[in-house]
């Protein structure tokens, strides 16, 4: 099967992501190749050789972050640095126009994963080229420990979280995307700092304050809506507004490792996170546009 081929069989299963501006560059995409751990099916306007050579930086990373948070690496079909796949398109992150349209996976989502499917392998696919490096650290971090220690996550938290968050019963909350976006932002600084030798907490400074410019946007985007209630068909409340906790919150969060934990990490910030939004509205008037572009240093 070419490659093509499976990129396309994976995105109809996964409904989701049947997406009208991925499909089109998958159709037209005239290059397929691996470069180290990861398949890239790209059209050539995208694959020059600076992209290459990153390409190949970022599966050495992924190779690094697969050891030390013992992911299987065996060389054989069914672990997952085997199934990796990044499909550059150069769509960009935007939230809707209209302040109360829901934010959904076309609008914010860089790639998926699945960690156990019946019959078929665990796979990750990636298909925006913005931020690449760091969705793909984010995918590799939902095969890990991080990840299975999360599971679940009680009933009774998250409604608990949902009432404190001001967050619709029967939206899906997923607070795992949060620590998973956390940890891959801690990775991607850990990296850019070894590469080009400027100070980790350099990098961590500017990512939290570009996280709590995040936050302010999407809290007063959530109080304009009817009683100030959030819904979304994604993770977008976790990925922005749970991660500005956990960042403001570095050295503790990095000590976590339950649920519960994590529950009374951001339960103790609900309040805090309001406060401080409420000091500045950064969307002008007239003026919905929201970037959703999530961090400073994800492309490198
Ligand atoms: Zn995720």
């Amino acid at each position: 099967m070419s490659l093509r081929e499976l990129v396309k069989e994976e995105l109809a299963l996964s409904k989701d992501y049947s997406f009208k501006w991925l499909s089109e560059y998958v159709d037209n995409a005239d290059i397929s190749d691996r470069i180290g751990v990861i398949h890239v099916l790209a059209n050539s306007r995208e694959m020059t050789p600076a992209f290459r050579m990153q390409v190949a930086k970022v599966s050495a990373r992924l190779t690094c972050v697969a050891r030390w948070f013992q992911i299987p690496i065996e060389p054989n079909a069914h672990t997952i640095l085997s199934k990796i796949y990044l499909i550059p398109c150069p769509d960009k992150r935007m939230a809707p126009d209209a302040i109360d349209a829901p934010i959904s996976e076309n609008d914010i989502n860089g790639g998926f994963t699945y960690i156990r499917r019946s019959g078929k392998a665990p796979i990750i696919i990636v298909f925006r080229m913005e931020e690449f490096p760091k969705v793909l650290l984010h995918e590799m971090l939902h095969h890990s420990f991080l990840q299975s220690r999360m599971d679940p996550w009680q009933m009774d938290q998250i409604a608990e979280l949902k009432r404190a968050f001001g967050i619709t019963a029967d939206m899906d909350l997923l607070p795992q995307e949060g620590v998973i976006e956390t940890w891959a932002e801690v990775l991607q600084c850990f990296f850019v700092s070894e590469e080009l030798g400027v100070p980790m907490e350099t990098l961590l400074a500017e990512e939290k304050s570009n996280a709590n410019r995040m936050a302010r946007e999407l809290l007063d985007r959530q109080k304009k809506l009817t009683g100030g209630l959030w819904h979304e068909t994604t993770n977008a409340y976790a990925y922005i507004v749970f991660r500005s906790i956990f960042l403001n919150s570095l050295e503790e969060f990095m000590t976590l490792e339950t649920p519960d934990q994590y529950t009374a990490l951001l339960l103790k910030n609900a309040g805090l996170v309001n406060a401080h939004t409420s000091q500045r509205g950064s969307i002008r008037a007239g003026d919905n546009a929201l970037a959703l572009r999530m961090t400073r240093f994800g492309d490198f």
